[in-house]
């Protein structure tokens, strides 16, 4: 296979850090022609974790952590073209087509639009806001403020984020969530009890299986009426329920999609020359049988680079990266490695899960899954090198036994 052709265009999709990492990924392998990478987002490309933290938690203007370096960028010699959306893809003539009518020529394209909050709407039609940009932060720390009371829809990890800032700024929170407890579907039933009673001790007034059937009101006198038949009336909402593949662009240009842009392992897309990375990516993965759609950062960051390699020496390597997130909340961090499913055992590894620190275990049939951490476990990288390598259940207890001593033989295998 030949690699990208040194006066050729590579044109990247999304400005953020999937886009921005397959930009540096075609650079470090030596690509030399021209690199254009297309945001929609007026912003200079800004660290997006940082919206729900320290930025939600700052006393004073928030100020936005950039990714890279005006500088940077021109030493790395990438046009950005910042306030543009693409509205279209031509496979066939190799254009793409932006909403102020210009069309960017390619000679390979990576796509990276990532995601957008799913949306809530009322019955007025009034979008409520979410937390995804900067500008949604502004609004949603004026709102907060102009109020002293929110009311959270959705306890995933963002939600949670959302309310553990607001309630140290001495906003009164409600966090709505449709099942039993928070975050559960990702980490399951014992550290979402652990996620619950970290906010409740906050002062944070959580309500389970209440997902929300329909909004009434404007902002300051909002209706929610919930699935058990209740209203919960609120001055203010903010929407954390999921993120969306950004791929309403890419519909009917012959780039495959389904719950996401799929590619496989390595990032290629049904079209040839045709790449994508990160949020908007549902790609193929060594470590699942299916193809996963990860909504992490250090995910977009490293699978962009890798797209950029490969489409830079026209190489198909696989990326094998295990995934990892981590979150901010009350002061305590919180890191994960690889993926808890369902139906998963999970084993404590380490301390406990009433302490500050712990670090637990998820896996099944022998296989070993995940490893997730409260607090800065030393361990958690020896448990991402067993989850790289495919090590199986009984390798990772083996890890965890000289911080258990009286780890019992009996524990599942
Ligand atoms: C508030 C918040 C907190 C988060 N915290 C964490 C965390 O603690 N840990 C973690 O692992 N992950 C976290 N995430 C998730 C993480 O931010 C995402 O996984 C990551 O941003 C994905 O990067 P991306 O480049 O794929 O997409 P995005 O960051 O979504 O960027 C895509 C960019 O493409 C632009 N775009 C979309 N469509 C088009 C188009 N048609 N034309 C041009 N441009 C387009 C968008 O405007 C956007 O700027 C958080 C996300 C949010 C919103």
């Amino acid at each position: 296979m030949t690699g990208l052709d040194q006066s050729r265009r590579m044109v990247v999709v999304g400005a953020s850090a999937a886009g921005l990492s397959a930009a540096d990924g075609l650079r470090e392998a030596g690509f030399e022609g021209s690199i254009t990478v297309l945001g929609s987002e007026l912003h200079h490309p800004y660290d997006r974790p940082t919206l729900s933290k320290g930025l939600l938690l700052a006393q004073g203007e928030p100020e936005l952590l950039e990714l890279r370096s005006a500088e940077r960028m021109e030493e790395s010699r990438i046009d950005l073209i910042l306030g543009r959306r693409a509205v279209g893809l031509d496979v066939d003539r190799k254009y793409v087509v932006t909403d102020h009518g210009d069309a960017l020529p390619w000679d390979a394209v990576v796509l990276a639009s990532g995601g957008r909050a799913r949306p809530l709407t009322t019955d007025g039609g009034e979008v409520l806001p979410v937390l995804r940009t900067p500008d949604d932060l502004r609004a949603l720390r004026q709102g907060a403020a102009r109020h002293g009371e929110v009311t959270v829809v959705g306890a995933g990890l963002i939600g949670l984020e959302i309310a553990a800032g607001l309630s140290a700024h001495g906003v009164a929170v409600t966090v709505l969530h449709d099942t039993a407890l928070p975050v559960d579907r990702i980490v399951g039933p014992e550290l979402g009890q652990v996620f619950f009673e970290l906010h409740s001790q906050h002062g944070v007034r959580l309500r389970m299986l209440s997902a929300v059937v329909s909004v009434g009101g404007v902002e300051g006198d909002y209706e929610l009426r919930l699935v058990d038949g209740t209203i919960h009336r609120t001055p203010y909402v903010v929407v954390g329920i999921g993120v969306e593949p950004d791929v309403d662009w890419l519909e009917g240009s012959g780039v495959a999609l389904s719950g996401g842009v799929l590619t496989d392992a390595a990032g290629r897309t049904n079209v040839p020359g045709v790449w994508a990375a990160g949020d908007v990516a549902r790609s193929a993965h060594p470590m699942f049988g299916d193809p996963v759609r990860v909504e992490h950062w250090t995910h977009a960051v490293e699978k962009g680079r890798h797209v950029g390699l490969n489409a830079a020496r026209g190489t198909a390597e696989p990326f094998a990266g295990v995934p990892y997130f981590w979150s901010d909340q009350f002061g305590r961090r919180f890191q994960s490695f690889g993926r808890r499913r369902d139906g998963d055992t999970m084993f404590v590894a380490e301390g406990s899960l009433d302490a500050e620190e712990f670090l637990v275990l998820f896996g099944a049939d022998g296989e070993f899954h995940a490893a997730f951490a409260s607090g800065q476990s030393r361990s958690l990288r020896g448990y991402r090198k067993l989850l790289a390598r495919g090590a199986r259940w009984d390798e990772a207890i083996d890890l965890a036994r000289p911080a258990n001593p009286d780890l019992a033989d009996s524990v599942a295998r």
